[in-house]
């Protein structure tokens, strides 16, 4: 609300900010007597859909310095430069809340496959794990130079692991002191709340009392909560309540990230999720979604097949229970279970290599192919055996089939429910990725808004824009209105597509013309230009270094 209220006393500043009357913005001398252009740019006559989920109209946009200064019908008033966008969408750039951009941003700052979908603000840091502290990170961001904005929540899991190594055992009060102390030092660098991975190590050796009083921490400065559950397959309702549960008693928001029902066993486990969600909702629970449209996840072999206390005290510990027969069998027979009823699919061939490290032949190849590879008839013991063999080696990236269809609509057209990629920044041609990282928000446009007609464009964008930004506290983001930043992505709504498969995710979304970085084009005409305006946004605590 403070915030908002600033915004409001900012806004006829930002309107009337004076200029330099001898140069236009784009440099050049004026003659003498000449006017400078009043707007740097002016989008004429598209569809403004404008990212509250009100019906689209048609205007002008223009655009000066790094915000949006007027939208009109008619804007007539000279511009140092004009697009026509006639019967394109103008909508606010997306704000990707679950993202592992750090995963590439350093390679590729320009973040193509995100920002060739529209989205302008990736936000990092989610499933408990991010750097700790996170001012030198976001300082070595500010200096990269990135396309699209940055920001990133603090890390549960990253926090504890710093105070008490990847042990399974709660946390002493001293501990948790200091835990505290680290979370309140995140969301003084900046962090925009605290995220949590229960269902990897060391997540999944948190008691829910630990998290909740970390959790309130965050929720006293303004941050809120999100959450990748303990469990998203059999224990997946005591998960939602649990995530339901941090958020009330922690007095803050909360979030289910990329929600999803796994294993085949628990399919229609969203009418019972989603019911969860509104009856929180109704007794006054701040509770909200976020989800990616593909019915395939993504994590390491290693997190999804085997049981978490395989991974207590870090990769030593785990290959000295690898080695120990009797601990092997053990960690098999759950792997075997994991494969059949839950991230496995029930088949071994459900279960894809994405990247390899200690041999990168096997990115691409499925789990029945490499137990094959190996001599090893296709069983789903020797499935699992080959998932040992696999973490033992070093570990790989996988790719889970193993989402329902029906579970995925279910959730994407629930009004808590955003859209997040949970994907990285990719390296063109790398590795075997999940397609999510190219075609997310494409996706969700193309096939589930024009094609199967699940959703209205406008209900589409407010969960890729306006839902995102108030989730976060951006009040200055997310919204196509006069005096907040331009963040703006143009697109074709009769064409937009992903074209990134699981066989060949490397491949730009189609359809998205033009895109806007703080009043900057960064993506035109099927190139990225060079401008790189993207900013380290800064969460409600912050306060800057003394
Ligand atoms: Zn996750």
């Amino acid at each position: 609300m403070r915030r908002l209220l600033l915004l409001f006393l900012l806004a006829p500043a930002l309107l009337s900010a004076p200029f330099d009357s001898t140069a236009t913005a784009s440099g050049r001398r004026l003659a003498p007597g000449q006017q400078p252009p009043a707007y740097d740019l002016v989008l004429r006559g598209g569809r403004i859909v404008d990212g509250t989920a009100s019906p689209w109209y048609t205007a002008d946009l223009a655009i000066k310095g790094d915000a949006i200064v007027r939208i009109s019908p008619s804007i007539t008033e000279p511009a140092t430069r004009v697009i026509d966008v006639k019967g394109l969408v103008v909508a606010p750039g997306f704000i990707d809340i679950h993202t592992h951009a750090r995963r590439g941003i350093f390679e590729v700052p320009t973040a193509d496959n995100y920002v060739r979908q529209g989205v302008t603000t990736l936000i990092e840091g989610p499933d408990g794990g991010s750097p700790v502290p996170l001012a030198p990170f976001l300082a070595k961001i500010e200096a990269t130079r990135i396309t699209p904005n940055f920001a990133t929540f603090i890390g549960q899991g990253s926090v504890r692991s710093a105070v008490m190594g990847e042990v399974d055992r709660p946390a002493t009060r001293d501990e948790l002191e200091k835990m505290r102390a680290l979370v309140t030092q995140g969301m003084a660098e900046g962090g925009f709340g605290l995220s949590s991975g229960l269902f990897y190590v060391p997540g999944a050796f948190t008691p829910t009392e630990e998290v909740i009083e970390l959790a309130r921490v965050a929720g006293r400065l303004g941050g809120i909560y999100i959450s990748h559950m303990r469990d998203e397959a059999r224990g997946l309702t005591d998960s939602v309540r649990e995530t339901i549960a941090i958020g009330e008693k922690g007095g803050l928001p909360t979030q289910i990230t990329h929600h999803k029902v796994v294993g085949k066993k628990y399919w229609g486990g969203s009418i019972e999720t989603l019911r969860m969600v509104d009856e929180a909702r109704a007794r006054g629970v701040d509770a909200t979604i976020d989800q990616y449209p593909y019915t395939a996840s993504a994590t390491s072999i290693g997190a999804a097949l085997l049981p978490a206390w395989a991974g207590e005290g870090g990769r030593d510990a785990t290959l000295k229970r690898l080695k120990d027969p009797a601990t092997r069998a053990k960690i098999k027979a759950e792997s075997v279970a994991i494969i059949r009823d839950e991230r496995g699919g029930g088949d071994p061939k459900n279960v894809s290599v994405s990247a390899c490290q200690f041999d990168p032949k096997l990115a691409g190849q499925n789990l029945a192919q490499i137990t094959q590879g190996r001599g090893l008839a296709v069983t789903l013991e020797n499935a699992a055996e080959t998932a040992l063999w696999i973490v033992e080696q070093g570990g790989c990236g996988g790719i889970f089939h193993a989402i329902g269809e029906q579970d995925l609509e279910r959730i994407l057209v629930h009004p808590a429910t955003m859209i997040a990629s949970d994907g990285e920044v990719a390296v063109f041609g790398r590795n075997v990725p999940h397609p999510r990282s190219y075609g997310t928000f494409a996706r969700v446009l193309g096939l589930y808004v024009r094609d199967k007609k699940l959703l209205p464009l406008e209900t589409a964008v407010q969960k890729m824009s306006a839902f995102p930004a108030q989730r976060l506290g951006l009040s200055d983001r997310g919204v196509l209105r006069a005096g907040l930043k331009a963040d703006i992505a143009v697109f074709d709504a009769s064409t937009i597509r992903d074209t990134a498969t699981f066989e060949k995710p490397h491949s730009y979304a189609e359809g998205v013309s033009l895109v806007i970085v703080n009043g900057q084009v960064a993506f035109e005409g099927g190139q990225m230009t060079s401008a790189r305006p993207g900013r380290v946004l800064r969460g409600p605590a912050h306060r800057p270094a003394p």
